[in-house]
């Protein structure tokens, strides 16, 4: 299917995931008799698009990631468990020096544990495609942007506002590249909350959306991980309408 192309996961889970106000990070809560970074671990293990997964944990977390998750589960694709560092941007610069030679890699949340073979598919064929490619969905509200005193300045058209998630996959030399040229820059990271970002400020390089799903939630405060529960018991069924282009 994929020849001889190779692909690496880099699952993150390097945060300390303080909106969710427990003792354990949030990756490593349990929810459906698993740790929540499991499901996203099984899903690219199980799957035939990606070589191997490199984890980023935080640097305190590194062994109680080898031996809790790798370990206990018997995770086989793991290439390593790298130490992140502050910000979400470290931990992914961390993680694509540990990926050794790959020609695609596919950046991923630990948090969106709802990530599925389809979506691993979709990003995958849109990176061999157009080399940056991002899971996303269409806004389902209308989004405003607002100023300080939170009045409204613009309401862009909800056809064209889309939610970006994780994964997010990148030719591996050209998110290197960027990351390495905006760490360099002075206030380059600054407002960077993705790697699409990294590679659209340090380069100029455009990425494509493809459909990840509106089950692919990112799991950030409480009720999330109620919702994330239920939609883990029950397959919901959704159709996929989005344009493919
Ligand atoms: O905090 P937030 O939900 O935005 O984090 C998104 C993802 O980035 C999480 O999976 C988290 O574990 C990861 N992260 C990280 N290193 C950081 C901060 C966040 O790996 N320093």
């Amino acid at each position: 299917l994929m020849g001889d192309v190779h692909c690496t996961a880099v699952v993150l889970a390097g945060g300390s995931g303080s909106r969710m106000r427990t003792k354990v990070a949030k990756q490593y809560l349990e929810i459906g008799g698993y740790p929540l970074i499991y499901y996203s671990l099984r899903c690219f293990e199980k799957s035939p698009l990606i070589r191997d997964i490199v984890i980023v944990a935080s640097a305190d977390g590194v062994d109680y990631c080898r031996r809790e998750i790798v370990e206990r589960y018997g995770f086989e694709k793991i290439r390593t468990v790298a130490a992140g560092g502050a910000e979400r941007y470290d931990s992914v610069y961390a993680g694509l020096k540990a990926c050794g030679e790959t020609d695609y890699v596919l950046i991923h949340d630990s948090a969106r544990p709802l990530v599925d073979e389809g979506i691993v598919e979709r990003t995958v064929e849109g990176v061999r495609r157009f080399d940056a490619c991002i899971a996303g969905m269409p806004s389902k509200d209308t989004v405003n942007l607002v100023d300080d005193a939170g009045v409204v300045l613009t309401t862009p058209d909800r056809k064209k506002v889309w939610i970006v998630q994780t994964p997010q996959a990148f030719s591996f030399p050209l998110i290197l590249k960027a990351h390495e040229k905006l760490r360099t820059l002075p206030g380059g990271m600054e407002g960077i909350t993705d790697d699409a970002m990294v590679l659209g400020k340090a380069l100029g390089i455009p990425s494509h959306m493809v459909e990840g799903s509106y089950q692919n939630i990112k799991v950030t405060t409480r009720e999330d991980l109620v919702t994330a529960e239920a939609l883990m018991r029950e397959t919901v069924v959704t159709e996929a309408v989005l344009p493919v282009w």
